[in-house]
């Protein structure tokens, strides 16, 4: 099959350094693979979304040179196919309904016994067995079977996560009726036929639960590279939550370098934007597909 490859921002923002590395990465895989690179914006989290971010994206991605294929798709106009997911995993009987707060969660996961990873602790389980006649449903949780799910990261190596052990039974429709990004990913790389997920470690550990999904619901597992996130001075990853500054798209070259040398190579002599791109897809295309070279301080059995 040949390469689709895609960067799915969430529009709680405009980029900014951290989130520019993992588009930059995915742009440069799919171009080096001779592929396909789709924008998805993922607006699904209504409550976090920022009024005009998703067009200040585009607008971004289009001044540094990053110019996709096909129309942009919107998980906003997706619902009806997060539905029939939902719909046919009810079906199988691998969904139930959970009617815990959050202080209930809080509170049973207390007692739980056992090492967890970061100190979080998976969900307990406390609605699975409970008729769903008896519950006001919140959220709807998803039955993770035990058992422990390996993958290979392109830029990791291999990785594993006992979902069950680590998660728990985990939420693919929230309680105020959104549907989860776990859900809601794994159907639209399937709907996209991406063969290639390129994104920040921050992600890492959704990606056991993304392809448990997308076994349960019979789509093709798309293959995986997670890159190295970007920290201040504190140490802490950048986001929009922490206030980093949106791209500088004063002098695109400048930010394209700068990226470039957070994923961990040398500045390029590029003239401009495009011969910018010329050669950083041949330096990618010959760079060891695997990774362990890189260093990183992530865990297989990260819980996120
Ligand atoms: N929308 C997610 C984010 O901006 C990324 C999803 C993904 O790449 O799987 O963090």
């Amino acid at each position: 099959m040949s390469y689709i490859g895609r960067f799915a921002p969430s529009p709680s923002g405009p980029l900014h350094a951290g989130s520019a590395v993992a588009a930059v990465a995915s742009f440069l895989d799919a171009r080096a693979h001779g592929g396909i690179w789709r924008v998805r914006i993922e607006d699904l989290d209504t409550p976090r979304v920022a009024a005009g971010a998703a067009d200040l994206i585009l607008q971004q991605l289009y001044t540094l040179g990053m110019h996709w294929d096909g129309e942009v798709w919107y998980q906003s106009h997706r619902l009806a196919a997060y539905q029939a997911a939902f719909d046919q995993l009810l079906a199988s009987g691998l969904v139930y309904p959970c009617g815990c707060t959050r202080r209930e969660i809080a509170d049973s996961v207390l007692r739980l016994q056992g090492h967890f990873p970061d100190g979080e602790r998976p969900y307990p389980g406390t609605c699975r067995h409970v008729p769903a006649s008896g519950l006001r449903a919140l959220s709807w949780r998803l039955c993770v079977p035990q058992g422990v799910i390996h993958f290979e990261d392109r830029w990791l190596g291999p990785m594993q996560q006992d979902v069950a052990a680590a998660v728990g039974d985990f939420v693919i429709r929230r309680a105020d009726g959104v549907w989860a990004y776990q859900l809601a990913v794994v159907v639209d790389d399937a709907a996209q036929q991406v063969t290639d997920i390129v994104r920040g470690q921050d992600l890492l550990g959704s990606t056991a639960r993304q392809q448990l999904l997308a076994g349960m619901l019979g789509v093709t597992i798309a293959s995986v590279l997670h890159v190295p996130l970007v920290t201040d001075a504190t140490g802490q990853k950048l986001s929009k939550q922490n206030g980093a500054p949106s791209l500088n798209l004063t002098q695109p070259l400048e930010v394209l370098q700068q990226t470039w040398l957070q994923l961990g190579f040398e500045r390029i002599a590029a003239k401009n934007v495009d011969d910018f791109w010329a050669q950083a897809t041949r330096i990618w295309a010959q760079a060891p597909s695997c990774a362990n070279l890189h260093g990183n301080n992530l865990r297989s059995d990260d819980p996120r």
